[in-house]
């Protein structure tokens, strides 16, 4: 198997530190990060493979490659005792059984999956296991944009939606972990197919995939505004197109964005947070949408709601998952407590 180490990071000096460290897991569709992360959100040790393609056994032999390594820097780097392991992946997870209910297609085989215990059992580490972007919040919510505020709601922008939701001061898990798919709440019962089963998904209009998709079948009904391959357009074409000033593109973005602006007033009445950040590939590339967003949402829905939220991009790049990921060790072991970590650094 591909045991390529894409990135190793390390920091010097960081030997006989005081402070809390634990592992921190992020398992996404095409690479898996493991890292060592402080309390503070430092990462002192990272590591990054490709995830495996063969199914969740050869995933389950990763993660305990890539922990054995991390257990045997911090043996090196002579850190304290590990407060845990946090993982946090793409899909449906079950946060209070610790299992991978339903996957992602990104993954091959990832579904039903026990993993919280198998990595208690061959670690001995207390586990923690959330949604991905359910743990990007944590980190944002402790130690990033929405730190000092109650009430968030987190969209990613990227390949998909993903969505999360911190309702006084705690993630919003429902009944067993499965709330806040955000990015799967329909703006339109006519619109297009989502890859869920639904239709008419935020995601079907704003996500990568979404925006690379709609413009594939609208130039398939176009075909003389495009005379190259269609099946290879992606959603950078259609930034791209746009801000050449290719009028097709720009509309087109401009019914995404209407897309988000609705899914994002339904959301806000719905929880009515005083935050809202966003974060992803599409956005760390075009933070314009932010601004452009807002505009809309507060034009539209119950004054009262929106007017009051405000929009920020997230804090974290790419080290948000693991840092997250992390953070559930810190926050459910009960030796830090909201109020210790927001009033740190
Ligand atoms: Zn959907």
């Amino acid at each position: 198997m591909d045991r390529k180490v894409l990135v190793i990071k390390r920091l010097k000096g960081c030997g006989r530190m005081k402070r809390d460290v634990s592992i921190g897991i992020d398992i996404g569709g095409t690479k898996i990060v493991a890292g060592l992360v402080t309390v503070e959100g430092e990462v002192l040790y990272k590591q990054i493979v490709p995830t495996a393609t063969e199914g969740k056994e050869q995933i389950i032999f990763q993660l305990q490659q890539m922990i054995n390594d991390l257990l045997k820097e911090a043996h090196k780097l002579r850190l304290p005792t590990l407060k845990g392991i946090g993982i946090g992946t793409a899909g449906q997870i079950d946060f209070k059984n610790g299992i991978v209910r339903s996957g992602t297609s990104n993954i091959k085989d990832w579904n039903d999956i026990p993993l919280k215990h198998e990595i208690q059992r061959l670690f001995g580490f207390p586990t923690w296991i959330d949604n991905d972007v359910n743990v990007v919040a944590l980190a944002e919510s402790y130690l990033g944009a929405a730190k000092g505020y109650n009430n968030v709601v987190f969209l990613t922008l990227g390949t998909g939606i993903g969505g999360a939701v911190i309702q006084e001061g705690k993630l919003l898990h429902g009944e067993w972990g499965g709330a806040a798919e955000l990015g799967h709440m329909s703006v339109d019962r006519n619109g297009p197919a989502c890859n869920c089963g639904y239709k008419g998904c935020l995601e079907a209009y704003a996500s990568g995939t979404g925006i690379a998709n709609q413009m594939k079948r609208m130039l398939r009904k176009n075909p003389e505004l495009y005379d190259g391959q269609i099946e290879n357009i992606t959603a950078r074409d259609v930034f791209q197109w746009a801000s050449e000033g290719k009028q097709f593109a720009k509309s087109l973005l401009d019914k995404a964005i209407d897309a988000l602006a609705y899914g994002t007033v339904n959301i806000i009445h719905a929880f009515n947070p005083s935050l809202l950040v966003i974060g992803g590939g599409i956005i760390d590339q075009h933070s314009w949408i932010i601004t452009d967003l807002q505009n809309r949402v507060r034009s539209l829905g119950i004054s009262s709601l929106v007017q009051s939220v405000s929009f920020k991009k997230a804090a974290f790049g790419d080290e948000a998952g693991v840092i997250g990921a992390a953070y559930q060790s810190f926050l459910y072991s009960q030796n830090v407590q909201k109020e210790g970590a927001s009033n740190e650094g």
